[in-house]
């Protein structure tokens, strides 16, 4: 960091941004981050005398969609001039310099800052083929985040792409594509997924770090609890309509005109943990379900593979109580495909005795089957049983994929109970 100071203060001028106006910024700023409203002069505060912290940004397997993201601007907000606060010394889709002058910026940065940038990944990583799928002035991708990652104070990794490999990471991708966690394993990390990230979350991320010094606490898949510990399904507008049993049964139908549940049309905001519905996108304009289209699970991991079908409902997944957290229910589902691998396991263990005529345990094969993934059906039936807290009257609960199995989407007609009747 430099210590020029912010210019925070003469930004606010410059852009004619009032007194009043910054101050409800920060106010908007202590709610988004959970706090209490007397957090709000604190965050000014700190705001106002920021050092400027140098950035470099850089972009993989991607599609500048969380670029776009950042720099929306219909007009200045303070959103905006707080990021100005962001000294982005490197960014290849917005730095004037090109080829080795800005391969130089990148370097110079890295050198005057030891431990004191933030890096931004956007964008999935190839690691197949010795990462030849993604390289920038002639070196692979994977190896200058590794080096600027591993350097860094810390990374935000901004879009579903950097959080796990996104849609280049899914099944039958050439690339080997994964996210920056699983390439720099021991560098702190901050995970903002989504198709693409929300800015305010990425504001209010560094927000956090201007005004307290450390980023704001994450799950276990780095994902900050503020914007990423509650279920969408429960912040949603349409959750009356659900809870009521008034579904949409067909794009353009009177249910859908009408603003009602898009949970028949395959919408995942049962299962998805973000708070979209409360930050919006477009200064605030809209989200996907305030649009009319369902959830599709984009801050979740995998969610290209483990939320498709996107237009088939959930099936009937564990209920789950309003305030629990990703991890708890991630805990929790593992624990049931845990189980029931036992389960299965000591069957295996009992039909290989039967078939062998009483041997000494299951080798081979049936060694192996014991450790293989649980059929769907056999987890629904189980699942029914276990869960991790008082069943959440009017419907289903669904667990989040935090351990990459699948409860089966898709299918079944096994349904979902609302308040106002059998969903099927
Ligand atoms: Fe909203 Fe989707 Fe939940 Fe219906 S199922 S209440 S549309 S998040």
């Amino acid at each position: 960091m430099d210590a020029e100071g912010s210019g925070l203060r003469r930004a606010l001028i410059e852009r004619r941004v009032s007194r009043r106006a910054f101050l409800r910024f920060c106010s908007a700023m202590a709610a988004a981050l959970a706090l209490p409203p007397s957090f709000a002069p604190r965050i000014a505060q700190a705001l106002t005398s920021a050092q400027r912290v140098p950035v470099i940004w850089l972009e993989g397997q991607d599609c500048a969609g969380n670029t776009e993201g950042f720099l929306r601007a219909s007009h200045p907000t303070v959103a905006e001039i707080v990021l100005d606060v962001l000294s982005v010394d490197y960014h290849e889709t917005i730095m004037a310099p090109a080829g080795a002058a800005a391969e130089k910026s990148r370097a110079d940065t890295i050198g005057a800052f030891p431990g004191g940038y933030i890096a931004v990944v956007e964008g999935s990583i190839p690691i197949a083929e010795d990462g030849v799928y993604c390289a920038v002035g002639g070196r692979s991708f994977r190896s200058i985040v590794e080096e600027v990652c591993g350097q860094a104070l810390a990374t935000i990794a901004v879009g579903t792409c950097a959080f796990d490999g996104g849609l280049p990471g899914a099944n039958g991708g050439p690339t080997g594509a994964a996210g920056v966690t699983a390439i720099v394993p021991n560098a702190t990390v901050i995970n903002l997924p989504g198709c693409p990230m929300n800015v305010q979350n990425l504001t209010a991320t560094i927000v956090h770090y201007l005004t307290f010094g450390s980023f704001p606490a994450t799950d276990s898949t780095g994902r900050p609890y503020f914007a990423y510990g509650q279920l969408l399904h429960d912040q949603c507008e349409r959750r009356a309509h659900f809870d009521a049993g008034e579904y949409v049964l067909a794009w353009g139908d009177a249910g859908h005109r009408a603003g009602w549940c898009l949970y028949k049309m395959g919408c995942k905001g049962p299962e998805t943990f973000a708070n979209c519905p409360t930050v919006r996108f477009n200064d605030r304009a809209s989200w996907p379900v305030k649009a009319g289209h369902g959830c599709v699970g984009c801050t979740m991991p995998r969610f290209w593979d483990q939320m498709s079908p996107f237009y088939r409902r959930l099936s009937n997944p564990p209920g789950f109580a309003t305030d629990v957290t990703a991890d708890q229910v991630g805990l929790a589902f593992l624990g049931v495909v845990t189980g029931l691998t036992a389960v299965h396991g000591a069957a295996s263990y009992v039909r290989a005795r039967q078939t062998r005529g009483g041997g000494d345990g299951p080798t081979g094969p049936d060694g192996a089957e014991a450790m293989a993934v649980v059929p769907d059906d056999a987890a629904g039936e189980e699942a029914t049983s276990i869960t991790a807290g008082p069943p959440e009257p009017g419907g289903p609960m669904g667990p989040p994929r935090m351990d990459g199995s699948s409860p089966g989407l898709g299918g079944s007609s096994a349904g979902a109970t609302g308040s106002g009747g059998e969903v099927s």
